[in-house]
């Protein structure tokens, strides 16, 4: 903990572009890391120890993963740059006490999964198909298509925290968290493995990637991000 608020605080003074290069990094280790592990991770449980299964098991486009990964790279770049802007937002760097943490998660989440849906729908819209195409050129998901957006749809994800910010006091460390498991559960989501576990935490976990699938298979459904709230009240829950 000590070491992370160094870091934190390293990072608050240094210049902008000493900043930013941080930002980059620690978005690309996070994503390369994460999509690896879980990818090396499924393809054994599934081939080595019959544990769950691929929910689509058709074969991958040719070169999807390098193009995944490229983008993916790309959006990690961008990524950094809304971390900067936050920079300039945020007024403490961790919340004065345990309550103030609960309201500060609770309020993002539910800032988020609105912002989420609204901006996924427009995505779905004429205007923005082309761009959002990016993203559903990865019709059977892995782990790497997460973050295969194009540049316009990553600065959409990028502005969620400094938009948050302006109007709420979210402080840095918390914003930094929510970000690493967000990108850790977007991974998770588009990991295209079913543990087939029922009525388990580990069943509901299991349906996050089922759910999101099912957009990249279907379009129009399953707009959601971290629930089905708004798919449930604008009836596009499949
Ligand atoms: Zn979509
Ligand atoms: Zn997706």
């Amino acid at each position: 903990m000590h070491y992370i608020n160094q870091l934190l605080q390293f990072w608050i003074e240094t210049d902008w572009y000493f900043a930013l290069l941080m930002s980059i990094m620690v978005n690309i280790v996070v994503f390369v890391s994460t999509a690896a592990i879980l990818d090396y991770a499924i393809a054994g449980l599934i081939s080595k120890y019959k544990v769950g299964g691929y929910i689509d098991d058709r074969p991958l486009k040719l070169n999807q993963k390098k193009m995944e990964i490229k983008n993916g790279v790309v959006a990690c770049v961008i990524f950094g740059v809304g971390s900067l802007i936050t920079r300039e937002l945020f007024n403490q760097v961790w919340p004065i006490s345990f309550v103030s943490l609960l309201i500060q998660l609770a309020a993002f989440m539910v800032f988020y999964e609105s912002y989420s849906y609204f901006i996924h729908r427009l995505l779905h819209t004429k205007p923005f198909l082309k761009i959002h195409g990016v993203h559903h050129k990865s019709v059977r998901v892995t782990p790497w298509s997460a973050y295969s957006v194009h540049p316009v749809e990553a600065i959409f994800i990028a502005m969620s925290a400094p938009i948050f910010m302006s109007v709420f006091p979210l402080s840095l460390g918390v914003a930094l968290i929510l970000h690493i498991f967000g990108m850790m559960f977007t991974i998770l989501i588009h990991s295209n493995y079913n543990l087939i576990i029922n009525n388990t935490i580990l069943g509901k976990i299991s349906d996050s990637p089922q759910y999101h699938s099912v957009h990249h298979l279907l379009g129009n459904v399953n707009f959601g991000f971290v629930n089905s709230f708004w798919d449930r009240c604008f009836k596009t829950r499949f």
